[in-house]
């Protein structure tokens, strides 16, 4: 297995009714009651070692957290969007509090898979993070945000919380096994996550994940530079956002009403 793109994912209009046909099935919608400051998630996707190393820099940089979707299959492989991270960078994220999520091992496409290989594909990517020390994933992001209704049901045992790619806030009522996020990527990632982060910060109930690959001066067309990347986390934190790893934004977007509202 070798890179993650530029294959992509199925386009077509049926690859569309599926999409939306996938957002109806095994859902779990939230209801966000203790939450009244927006939180903010900052994820890496597959995942390209300048995430690891120059990403992690620029969020330690501001004391905030966030979570890494590894697909273990691509360890230490050449990509065009840089070295894959190793072993040593995930352990290193991982003993620095970051999140490891899961993100399959070979970057499976979800969105066409059968189920029993969605699930081989989790598992085999579990066995590789165990073998490194990590425990296993609560969270799950589907590669290429490909959706189907019989990944939704594999990604519904196993997880807290699944993300896609359609942009969007997390808002009361929003389906936590497929949750929308917004990229920072190509030339206009800059301008389309500091809008996200202005709608969600007038949004006290909300909860906004963005998503990169690779950071490093000349990006890929799916990573931003290191110098964008701290701007938009530099923006979050003057906004007033309140931080969280995607597992940790799910846990809190999950907890019931205080006892004194429950009636
Ligand atoms: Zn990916």
């Amino acid at each position: 297995m070798s890179e993650p793109k530029p294959y992509s994912a199925d386009r077509s209009l049926y690859g569309k009714l599926r999409r939306r046909l996938a957002r109806l099935s095994h859902t779990r919608p939230i209801g966000m009651p203790r939450i009244s400051r927006p939180m903010l998630t900052m994820s890496f996707d597959d995942a390209p070692a300048s995430s690891a190393r120059n990403g992690a820099v620029i969020l330690k940089s501001h004391g905030v957290t966030g979570t890494w979707f590894i697909s273990a299959g691509l360890l230490g492989q050449d990509s065009h969007m840089g070295p894959m991270t190793t072993g040593d960078d995930i352990r290193a994220l991982y003993a620095a509090g970051f999140e490891i999520g899961c993100h399959t091992y070979g970057h499976l496409d979800c969105g066409r898979a059968m189920r029993e290989d969605i699930d081989a594909a989790i598992e085999e990517n579990q066995i590789v993070l165990r073998n490194l020390g990590i425990p296993v994933p609560r969270t799950f992001a589907y590669p290429y945000g490909d959706v189907s209704p019989q990944a939704k049901a594999v990604v519904d045992k196993r997880y807290l919380a699944s993300r896609a790619l359609h942009h969007g806030l997390i808002l009361p009522g929003t389906d936590l096994n497929q949750a929308p996020a917004v990229g920072i990527e190509g030339d206009e990632g800059e301008r389309v996550a500091m809008a996200w982060l202005e709608k969600a910060a007038r949004t006290p109930q909300s909860w906004l994940v963005l998503y990169t690959h690779d950071v490093r001066k000349a990006p890929s067309p799916y990573g931003c530079t290191p110098e964008v990347l701290n701007r938009i986390v530099a923006k979050g934190v003057e906004l007033g956002f309140d931080f969280v790893s995607f597992a940790g934004g799910a846990e809190r977007a999950l907890m019931a009403a205080p006892a004194s509202e429950a009636a």
